[in-house]
């Protein structure tokens, strides 16, 4: 059965949700499609890290913009608002990144972060139960901490649906149908849905979707696994959040006594249909020792729980969000590896602006642009120190 849509939205992520959000704000009353259910993807393993550190000024710029909404959800989006948990957030270097971590430090200041460079005596203060090294340099974000990237997904899909979206679930599209270099809508197994505007943001499937109307886009996914590790609070009664380059792993707390760390250092090539999504005990090991070089005192904790979930990224590590060349009134917003949830409101709001005005206005988005790829101008981080997380 054919149906009409002002647009089609494919995906239902954070980034799904947040653009078709956007769109009704904008007065464009859209579809989500989404193949599973909300948050399925990337969205539902994300370990919700709110921060602005980074080494590229869009990102900074994404992340600085999202935070205000995240921070600020009744007012700005309504409804039932996903938590924001304030921790503060640390990024700790060694020697070899010191300048790496010092140039993102500048960067977030120049867009109006509050953060600032603190002595290791400091840091010590703000995280007794951490071990800092001699020649160590440490970047402080007081107002960071993390979020629920479900309750996001799910909060974006309330209000849009209150403002006259609609979302549904269980529905994979199986083609985009284009008509003289123009989208003219998507299949799914039982539905034709026409539309003058469709947006992938399907995450690590994104490649596979565009390739069936012979577009290409360098999208590839890789594993990544998570642990949970009960702490004993006599020993780590609190911590805040954080990345440490110089151990490669990444940490927030959870709950009263749970302690969450990924990893820096093991990317696995994944095929996203058929992937292992449980954790490895070997590797359990080595990110544990890792994190207990920098707080001793979680060595003598339990392990609780892990699991694996998809980066999905591009070759310069930056997403790609922007309309794609020669196809009017098609887009695409996707490869935002492990970052992406802590832009999705702002990048959301930049997909609209993009969709109903030609131009992203929240953030400048140019460098994010799809071209970019074949004419070479790549976003570069040009220092050794990038974050994980
Ligand atoms: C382990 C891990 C930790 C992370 N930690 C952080 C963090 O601390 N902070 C942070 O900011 N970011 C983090 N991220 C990254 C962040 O979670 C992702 O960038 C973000 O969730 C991506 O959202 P998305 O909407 O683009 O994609 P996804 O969440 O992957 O959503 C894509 C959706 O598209 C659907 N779909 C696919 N194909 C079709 C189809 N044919 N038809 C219909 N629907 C389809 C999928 O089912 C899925 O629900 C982490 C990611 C992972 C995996």
């Amino acid at each position: 059965m054919t149906k009409t849509a002002e647009a089609v939205v494919i995906g239902g992520g954070v980034m799904g949700t947040s653009i078709l959000y956007n769109l009704a704000m904008r007065g464009i009353k859209g579809v989500l499609l989404e193949k599973s259910n909300l948050g399925a993807g990337g969205t539902g393993r994300s370990s919700g890290l709110i921060r602005m550190h980074y080494s590229t000024e869009v990102l900074g710029r994404l992340a600085w913009e999202s935070f205000h909404v995240f921070k600020d959800w009744e007012n700005r989006v309504g409804g039932d608002a996903p938590q924001f948990i304030k921790t503060g957030f640390m990024a700790i270097a060694g020697p070899d990144e010191a300048e790496g971590l010092r140039h993102n430090l500048e960067l977030s200041k120049r867009i109006g972060v509050d953060t600032y460079e603190v002595s290791l005596k400091e840091a010590a203060e703000l995280a007794p139960a951490f071990e800092f090294n001699e020649g160590e340099v440490v970047a402080w974000e007081p107002e960071s901490g993390h979020g629920d990237p479900s309750g996001t997904a799910m909060s974006f899909a309330a209000r849009a649906r209150e403002l006259g979206a609609q979302v549904i679930v269980e529905s994979p599209v199986t083609s985009i149908e284009t008509d003289g270099g123009r989208v003219t809508g998507v299949n799914t197994a039982n539905e034709r849905y026409e539309s003058p505007i469709v947006i992938v943001a399907a995450g690590p499937w994104t490649p596979t979707l565009l390739s069936g109307i012979g577009v290409d886009i360098p999208i590839t996914c890789t594993r990544h696994e998570v642990f949970f590790i009960k702490r004993k609070l006599e020993a780590v009664p609190n911590h805040p959040g954080g990345v440490d380059v110089a151990n490669l792993v990444y940490f927030r707390p959870e709950g009263v006594d749970l302690t969450l760390v990924g990893n820096g250092n093991v990317e696995q090539a994944a095929d996203p249909d058929n992937y292992n999504p449980k954790p490895t005990m070997s590797y359990l090991e080595d990110v544990w020792l890792r994190l207990a070089k920098r707080i001793p005192g979680i060595a003598d904790g339990e392990f609780f729980t892990g699991y694996a979930g998809l980066y999905d990224s591009s070759p310069d590590e930056h997403p790609i969000v922007d309309a794609v060349d020669g196809v009017d009134g098609l887009y695409v917003c996707a490869g935002f590896s492990g970052h992406g949830f802590k832009e999705s409101p702002a990048v959301g709001a930049c997909m609209a602006e993009l969709v109903t005005g030609g131009a992203a206005k929240t953030v400048d988005i140019v460098p994010l642009r799809m071209g970019r790829f074949k004419d070479g101008t790549l976003n570069t981080i040009s220092y050794k120190f990038k974050v994980i997380a």
